[in-house]
């Protein structure tokens, strides 16, 4: 498999941004973090616009001594570079009725996520660039990792070069919201859009269900319900498995855990049979996530998101994760130790 290309930030030139107007749509977890960044490299106050809805965001914004535009199609009238950090769900009606027909011909767009590129929801013109900026981290960590003048992991892309300088600008955001110091790793929309929802809808859907399932089994046989919840998940445990495996290795953590426990483990992974499991994330990979299946459901449910009780899909969905037997079980043992955890 090919390595991927690692930029720092020696590889970035700061200059390519001066005299640019950045607006920042957005000032939540991830705009909030990378305005701040932003300006405290170099880019000055006046270059940067907050474009927010007047409320809290635009408040906090305001607080922080930044320029805010409540009136987005001003806002697109002066950006040379339109970082887009509202949720993904909302970018596309945002971005193409109120941003979209008064943005330059020639402005930069920054997406910290590749869902809408690649699933061609937002309208650019081909003489704009279109870039991927996207941390791998939550904004508050993007902040402090930043203010102690450390890096975090980031995926870096140009998607449509309409300028032939996409790729130095990018780099440059990249640098100045300081990404580079760590690394930013070359990917791609399509990259970031298949391991974010690839996680999301194989991985992750399949481990809730071993923990069902392995609920089940043990309650089965007598176990009860607190010694369950605690043995599982409730003691942290999972959580300090990950964090070796993300310091130590994946594999190599084990080493902490008893002998009884390593044997267990590293054998009993060597004898199961992988092959069903793989054909199935394959199905999810290729015909729910790449082919956009899902990003065409997703959209047809996504005005029901905002009902209230059963009408909102999510609500119905934690409804029925609520009745299995470890959902039960689970409230039951928070409400006797209410307080204690
Ligand atoms: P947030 O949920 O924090 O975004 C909040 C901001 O979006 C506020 O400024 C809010 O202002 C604005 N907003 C919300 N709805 C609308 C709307 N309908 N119209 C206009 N503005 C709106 O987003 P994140 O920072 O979490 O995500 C931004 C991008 O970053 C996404 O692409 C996401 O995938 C990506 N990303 C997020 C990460 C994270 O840790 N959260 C990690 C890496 C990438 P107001 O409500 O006032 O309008």
């Amino acid at each position: 498999m090919p390595s991927a290309k690692i930029y720092y930030d020696t590889d970035a030139d700061l200059g390519v941004l001066s005299d640019k107007i950045v607006v920042f749509l957005g000032f939540g977890n991830q705009g909030a973090a990378q305005a701040q960044n932003l300006r405290d490299s170099g880019v000055p106050n006046d270059k940067i616009v907050i474009a927010n809805r007047p409320d809290s965001y635009a408040e906090d914004a305001k607080s922080r001594g930044f320029n805010v535009e409540h009136d987005f199609p001003k806002a697109a009238k002066v950006a040379d570079i339109l970082f887009l950090l509202i949720p993904d769900q909302v970018q596309p009606r945002v971005f193409n009725e109120e941003f979209a027909p008064s943005l330059k011909p020639d402005v930069a767009i920054v997406v910290a996520s590749g869902y809408n590129v690649y699933y061609k929801l937002l309208n650019f013109k081909p003489t704009q660039d279109v870039v991927m900026v996207a941390p791998r981290m939550i904004g508050s960590s993007v902040r402090s990792l930043f203010e102690k003048g450390k890096g975090f992991p980031c995926f870096v892309s140009v998607e449509q070069d309409g300028t032939h300088k996409g790729f130095p600008i990018a780099l440059a955001l990249s640098l100045a919201i300081g990404a580079t110091k760590a690394g930013a790793i070359a990917s791609s929309a399509r990259e970031e859009t298949a391991m974010d929802l690839f996680a999301e809808q194989a991985l992750w859907p399949n481990i809730i269900l071993l923990f069902k399932e392995a609920f089940g089994v043990l309650q089965e046989a007598g176990c009860s319900d607190e010694a369950l919840c605690y043995e599982m998940w409730m003691s942290k445990e999972p959580a300090e498995i990950f964090e070796r495996a993300a310091e130590e290795g994946f594999i190599t953590q084990l080493k902490h855990h008893s002998t009884v426990s390593q044997y267990g483990q590293l054998n009993g992974a060597l004898k199961l049979d992988g092959s069903t499991i793989r054909s199935h994330f394959k199905e999810i990979l290729y015909n729910r996530v790449l082919n956009g299946k899902f990003q065409r459901e997703f959209s047809a449910i996504e005005a029901d998101l905002e009902k209230e009780g059963d009408a909102n899909p999510l609500n119905k969905l934690y409804t029925e994760h609520g009745k299995s037997e470890l959902g039960e079980a689970e409230s039951r043992v928070r409400a006797r130790l209410a307080g204690l955890l």
